[in-house]
């Protein structure tokens, strides 16, 4: 791992990409065959390949104890060293540096052990355990990274597609079939190997081994994707969750977009293709549905994140999975084929009742794009997807061959009450804003938001909320209600998290508003009469339960 580090800190040290290429690629060439796939995954940022559904179960508050453990420091100590740094494995690193240090540091090996080792420890107690064996074994620049990848994210200016070019070069391959090869695989760490070994052409598009799903995106108006395109497909863009369905003819098994696998989520989905018959990969959306009519994204929100069914819950909320693109057939990977012909075997396949297939409409203008969006809004769905025809199928990738067209949003003024300190870039800033509503005469929080900000306004923020602090706490500060918001969002969920009962979805900030005062801010019975009417309003987003 000592080597490792100094790699990634060589790496972070300049901003040039051929210059981080080529120093990636010297070290991976040089690396033995275990060590490499391990290397190549952890130069992602990832404790685990992308394919894989484990994860170490390690967050901030659990960092935090480990590091207070071994050093000794106070936890007021741990975040006042963090709140500049903005970085756990930053603060690891600043703080382990100031004792003795081990003669070497836990190896690659060891630290893919430790990964392994969290990903299966049930309980917390445990995981605190192993974190601080782990921490106490490293010297100060290994348990930088080592947190860092824990925490999945290294900061050094690496994309896992620097990495895949990095493969390229170390072992004279070309890059476009490392990507390949790593886009069917879904794990960098094997395809390092099979680059290594001139096997790249070994990989294949694997039943069971989730793929990277194609993205969207978004589009101001119609006019806007018929600037990029002459012809598309129009869509009903279903409000859910991405799904991907591999099925063997026997065996059904469903994954998310972070591709971990959801079919004991969804028992009704794969009972229901029971055996198929026929082999395929299929991308689709799974909404919550009753009869063929959407219920919408907050019903199934009650259903997710669970470990197991719960009979009472799946009779109250169906689901469905709504196809809208074939990735393999028979055997056969279909990727490399045009959207429109992939339609063709889409509509093809016999698909029982629980599984239907979306609807593609070719248009061409901008009544043909404006008729198809009223129309899918009027289905009760969040938007229209346009692709093009022609287009393969891109895993990971968000290009311009798929489109998204949302309706404008609902958005409400709403007051900041606490502010916190960001990570990364926004590292010693108070970036990080709790909201609320009035609700008569108290403040209800709804929502938090960093995004919609510029770097000028979060350091006037910054220093206005550093002023109007009332209190300190753990990861930042709560503020007298001076500052007003503008927020859009997607909908309003009920939530335990704050104390109105509600949440926006996907909070953004839109403006600064400066110029109104606290006492004109949105009330908390406009948030209630939101949610209650979104149902209808917002096509099937959520509504009371
Ligand atoms: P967004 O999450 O806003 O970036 O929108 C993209 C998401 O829309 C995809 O990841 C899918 O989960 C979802 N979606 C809903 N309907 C469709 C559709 N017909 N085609 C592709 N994606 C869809």
């Amino acid at each position: 791992m000592d080597a490792f580090a100094s790699v990634a800190d060589e790496v972070a040290a300049t901003t040039r990409k051929l210059e981080k290429r080529s120093i990636l690629a010297a070290y991976l060439r040089e690396l033995a065959p275990e060590s490499l796939p391990i290397a190549a995954v952890f130069l992602t940022g990832r404790p685990f390949p992308l394919s894989s559904e484990r994860t170490v179960n390690v967050g901030g508050a659990l960092l935090r104890e480990a590091v207070v453990e071994v050093t000794g420091v106070s936890p007021k100590e741990y975040d006042a060293a963090y709140i500049p740094l903005g970085d756990a494995g930053d603060t690891a690193a600043q703080l382990l540096g100031g004792r003795e240090q081990p003669a070497r540091s836990l190896t690659l090996e060891g630290v893919r052990r430790l990964c392994d080792e969290l990903a299966a420890c049930p309980t917390a107690t445990e995981r605190r355990a192993l974190l601080i064996g782990a921490l106490t074994a490293c010297r100060a620049p290994a348990a930088r990274y080592l947190v860092k990848i824990l925490t999945g994210a290294l900061r050094i200016g690496v994309q896992e597609s620097l990495v895949e070019e990095a493969l390229a070069e170390a072992f004279g391959r070309d890059p476009d079939a490392v990507r390949q090869a790593n886009m069917l695989l879904g794990d960098i760490g094997r395809t390092a190997l099979l680059a290594r070994e001139d096997r790249l052409t070994d990989a294949r598009l694997a039943l069971f081994r989730p793929l990277k799903c194609m993205l969207a995106t978004a589009v101001d108006g119609p006019e806007e994707a018929l600037g990029i395109g002459a012809e598309w497909l129009a869509e009903d863009k279903l409000d859910g969750i991405r799904c991907q369905l591999h099925c063997d003819g026997a065996e059904t098994r469903l994954y998310s977009r972070t591709l971990d696998e959801i079919t004991r989520q969804f028992p009704e989905v794969a009972a229901g293709l029971g055996g198929a018959g026929r082999e395929f990969v299929c991308d689709g959306e799974l909404i919550a549905a009753m009869d063929g009519e959407q219920l919408g994204f907050a019903q199934l929100a009650r259903r997710l994140g669970r470990k197991g069914p719960d009979e009472a819950l799946t009779r109250a909320v169906p689901v469905a999975l709504v196809v809208f693109d074939l990735l393999a057939l028979d055997g056969r990977p279909l990727l490399a084929e045009p959207l429109g012909e992939r339609r063709v075997r889409l509509q093809g396949l016999p698909l029982p009742p629980l599984l239907r297939a979306t609807e593609a409409l070719p248009v061409r203008d901008v009544a043909g794009v404006e008729a198809a969006f009223g129309a899918a809004l009027a289905r009760g769905n969040e938007g229209l997807m346009l692709k093009d025809p022609r287009s393969t199928y891109q895993p990971g990738r968000r290009g311009r061959a798929w489109l998204k067209l949302k309706r404008p949003l609902a958005t409400l003024d709403v007051v900041v009450v606490a502010a916190e300190f960001g990570h990364g870039r926004r590292r010693g800033l108070l970036s990080d804003y709790t909201f609320a509503v009035r609700d008569g005469e108290r403040l209800a929080t709804v929502g938090k938001a960093y995004s919609g900000v510029t770097a000028r306004e979060i350091a006037f923020l910054t220093e206005h909320f550093r002023r109007s602090a009332v209190e300190d706490f753990g990861p930042g500060v709560l503020v007298v209600p001076s500052i007003v918001l503008e927020v859009a969002f997607n909908g309003v969920q009920r939530s335990g998290r704050h104390n109105s009962g509600f949440a926006l979805r996907f909070p953004r900030i839109k403006r600064v508003r400066l110029d109104k005062p606290v006492a004109e801010i949105d009330t908390l019975d406009r948030v209630r009469r939101l949610w209650e009417t979104q149902g209808t309003r917002e096509g099937g987003a959520g509504g009371p339960a």
